[in-house]
């Protein structure tokens, strides 16, 4: 499935009240579940479910959309900004030194 087609389907249930609060909190939330799989899995004994965890990226990936579409840009546009972002900070690609060193 590409951006286009994800952004289609995940507008269908997108909320008539969304908002950029709505999406902030709902990232915040998603990544904690995300965070608290790992988390059981590193000092709890469980497995790691990599299926759940996959879930929780798509449920991130739905806010990602939902921010974008209320900020005016498509999944693309994300997408591509954060990939020039890292050919300039990283040119030849990743570089400890230069993440320790990084500009914002
Ligand atoms: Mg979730």
């Amino acid at each position: 499935m590409d951006f286009e087609e994800y952004t289609k389907k995940q507008k269908r249930t997108s909320p008539d009240n969304s908002s950029i609060i709505m999406v902030a909190l709902g990232l915040t939330g998603e990544s904690g579940e995300f965070a608290d799989i790992v988390k059981k899995h590193l000092f709890q004994g469980h497995p790691l479910d990599t299926e759940h965890l996959v879930e929780e990226l798509g449920d991130i990936l739905w806010y990602i959309s939902e921010g974008a579409k209320i900020l005016g840009v498509s999944l693309s546009e994300v997408a591509q900004k954060n990939i020039e972002k890292l050919e300039k900070r990283y040119p030849e690609g990743f570089d400890p030194g230069r993440s320790i060193n990084r500009k914002p």
